[in-house]
């Protein structure tokens, strides 16, 4: 716990400019695309102050878990960096109630997740095959879609009220006795198995968080065929380093395929956002 609560002050003032400032005109038709196709379909909050204090008290202890796992990379200036851009994303993303944190993981197994409250993961390795700054916008910001759209939260049935399950935060810090702590231990080491061994079992979240990730690159000023890139570098890929990758998550070549359907369809390739090749290089070599 302790080495988390270092973690968080990674979260630093914002150096890197803006992109959707700096593109101007051409990126509102598809802006207002976004709002369309994202913003209008993102659930309407049907949850209560408490049940969000609760989705962000478990990603915190769920963070910690994962830090036990992996430790965090120890490079300040690429922390800072994935941080940035990350936080960039996060301007452009729809729950203002969250606080998101970017934490690079010391490992070369290829791979990202996230936690419910805003807690985002990158692996080193996963690094290692970026590209371009928009590679890495993309594969933030599919874990973004994963928080914004609270799959894991949905998943394993977290809420706040007692009535709702045993998983109770809020029964704990009302002294809802041994039970609940084990219940709430229960909902850690079960969103620890959907994220390292069983995936959410659900096609249709990882598409949804990869179209979610595409339309927050255009918003952010990112060119909008970075994720989809980004999958086609790995999935040359083949060695343990992408196991956990591929187990978790749907076969990349269904995942190429829906976002080539994707962006032909909204001839997004015709963007020419933002890819910012050497500033990803000047940061991250
Ligand atoms: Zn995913």
């Amino acid at each position: 716990m302790k080495r988390f609560s270092s973690l968080t002050l990674l979260a630093v003032a914002l150096s890197l400019p803006s992109l959707s400032m700096a593109s101007g005109e051409t990126t509102k038709p598809l802006v207002k695309k976004y709002h369309e196709r994202i913003i209008t379909k993102l659930p309407q909050p049907d949850y209560t102050k408490e049940d969000i204090e609760t989705e962000i008290e478990f990603g915190h202890q769920l963070a910690s878990k994962i830090l036990g796992k992996y430790p965090p990379l120890k490079d300040d200036k690429l922390n800072r960096y994935v941080n940035e851009v990350g936080q960039l994303l996060a301007m452009h993303s729809k729950r203002p109630e969250l606080t998101y944190h970017f934490i690079v993981l010391d490992t070369p197994i290829i791979n990202a997740f996230s936690t419910p409250g805003g807690y985002i993961f990158i692996t080193k390795g996963a690094l290692d095959q970026v590209e371009d700054e928009a590679e890495l916008a993309a594969i933030l910001a599919h874990e973004i879609g994963h928080v914004e759209l609270r799959h894991y939260v949905k998943k394993i049935g977290l809420k706040s009220q007692k009535s709702s399950g045993e998983k109770s935060l809020m029964a704990i810090l009302s002294g809802g006795g041994t039970a609940a702590v084990s219940a709430f231990n229960q909902a850690i080491d079960e969103t620890m198995d959907i994220l390292f061994k069983e995936g959410l079992h659900s096609k249709k979240d990882e598409f949804a968080a990869d179209e979610y990730a595409t339309w927050l690159l255009v918003n952010s000023g990112y060119d909008p065929t970075a994720l989809k890139r980004y999958f086609q570098h790995i999935a040359k890929i083949k060695s343990q380093q992408t196991a956990v990758l591929t187990h978790t998550h749907p076969p990349l070549s269904e995942r190429i395929q829906k976002l080539t359907q994707m962006i032909d369809k909204n001839h997004l390739d015709q963007a020419k956002l933002a890819k910012l090749e050497d500033r990803f290089n000047e940061n991250a070599q």
